[in-house]
Formats: C-alpha cells, structure tokens, sequence
C-alpha cells in the first residue's frame, strides 16, 4: 500500500498535534471535501493540539514531513495510522505524493547509514530534529538533484557544491507540491510533478533566483521568501538550514542514528 514495508514501529502513546490535513486535506482551494469531518480522527485533532512534542519524542527515529503526515489525526499507534489511510485511501484513492515522498525519504537515511554523514534539512527554532533527509532523490535550490553536488576531498565545507551550475552549496528545497502543503495540486487533471517548482513570495520559482545570493533574477526580490510553510514544522523555508551531521555528532546530542533513522514504516521491530 502506501508504504512498502510492513515494519512495526512502536506503538505510541500520547497525543499528536499534527493537521489530518496534513496527510489527507478535507478543503481544498475549491471547497471540496476530500476527508468527511468527525469519527475518532476529527475529535483526536481537537483534543492533542498540546501533544506534538511529546509525540515526537515518542518515536525512536526522526520524524520527517511525510511520516508526520501518515500519523496525522491519529493516536500514532500503527492500528489507527493503518486505519487512518485505508479510510482515506478507500475513499479517495492513494495520496499520489505519499509512496514517492517515503521513497526519497528511506534512500536518504539509507545514504546516511551508508557513509556515517546525516543530511537534513532543520528549522533550529522548532523541536523537530529534522523536516527532511537528504539524499539521492532531493533537489537543491539551484534545481540540480542531490547527486549533481560534490563534496571535495576532504569535506571540509559546510555543503557540496554543484557540478551543474554555480552554485555554492546544496540547499534543499521541496520537490513536491504535498511538502508545502498543496496536497490537491497533484489530483488535478493535467499536473505535472517533474513541471512544479516551489515558489517564492514573488511569484517566481527558487529557480529563478540566484543559487548564490538568493536574488530574483525575474524582479530583483533580494532573497528566496517562500510562498508557502513546512508541513513539518510549519517555518518558511528561510528558517531552515541545510546541514550535513556526524554520526557522532548526533550521537553526543541524543539525536537518532543507524537504524533509528530510517523512516517510520521501514524501521524494523
Ligand atoms: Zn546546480
Ligand atoms: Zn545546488
Ligand atoms: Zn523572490
Ligand atoms: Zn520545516
């Protein structure tokens, strides 16, 4: 189904803040309803606005964007999460985004685990550990993909650069319309994922403003501003960093590791 593997993770207890908009949005721009209102879920979602840290807290690994999503409007326990997305799922059809989004999160942690240097993506002023994992399937500001970008010798700056174009580092920005929240636009007849850029507050894409001084080249806007919020975190994307940790360095701080962070539904119990 959404998620190809059946791993267990723990059980959680404990409330969870998140928006069932987050994973399933019951309006659209349009007005439609895509989720019916009520049930466990609707009155979950008025009850836990004071439990998202402790929720977070509650899962052995990190916990990204789209993990969030699938938990969204439940008790976090696997039976309500499961619950939560076959009701939606039976009734709207698989979110087109979720699966692709996993992916892209699993082969980033799988990246990580591999060469010991954890790539995410962090808004410092929230309690999430991360909002992404970076890896082979993430886009950078500049619009080359993870892979385009280098590391020197002996890494010592803060971010690779690309091979593609100028630009100085690798900055993740959102590939998909679901991470800034506009879980519809993938439904409409005629969108094209491979075509959608995340925007700035001025109208142009992060594609159109310079990979280096963030500049709109389109209108001269002095830096990327988005348009939209982190549904992790709910920050703009400004108030996140790009950064590559240790293991160690995650380790002294407490901060997931190995298997703990792969995503939720991949993580073996
Ligand atoms: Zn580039
Ligand atoms: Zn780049
Ligand atoms: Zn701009
Ligand atoms: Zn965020």
């Amino acid at each position: 189904m959404l998620s190809g593997g059946r791993g267990r993770g723990p059980p959680v207890q404990g409330g969870f803040g998140g928006s069932l908009e987050d994973a399933f949005p019951s309006r659209q721009p349009g007005g439609g309803a895509l989720v019916p209102r009520g049930g466990s879920a609707g009155r979950q979602l008025q009850t836990n606005q004071m439990g998202s840290n402790q929720m977070v807290q509650a899962f052995s690994g990190g916990v990204s964007r789209s993990e969030r999503a699938l938990v969204a409007g439940t008790d976090g326990s696997v039976a309500e999460v499961e619950a939560n997305i076959l009701q939606a799922v039976r009734t709207f059809g698989a979110p087109p985004g979720a699966k692709k989004m996993m992916d892209a999160e699993r082969l980033a942690a799988e990246e990580a685990m591999r060469t010991g240097l954890y790539g995410i993506w962090r808004n410092a002023s929230s309690s999430h550990d991360f909002c992404g994992r970076i890896g082979p399937m993430s886009r950078c500001f500049c619009g080359h993909d993870y892979g385009a970008h280098a590391w020197s010798k002996g890494r010592k700056e803060p971010r690779p650069k690309c091979g593609s174009c100028g630009c100085p580092g690798f900055r993740y920005i959102p590939r998909r319309p679901e991470e800034v929240g506009e879980w519809w636009l993938p439904r409409r007849r005629g969108f094209d994922v491979r075509l959608w850029r995340a925007n700035c507050k001025c109208g142009h894409s992060h594609e159109e403003h310079d990979s280096s001084s963030l500049r709109c080249r389109g209108c001269g806007c002095p830096s990327f501003s988005s348009a939209w919020e982190c549904v992790s975190c709910e920050g703009k994307w400004q108030d996140h960093e790009t950064l590559w940790e240790s293991e160690e360095e995650r380790r002294h701080c407490g901060r997931s590791v190995g298997q703990a962070f792969m995503p939720l539904s991949s993580t073996p119990e």
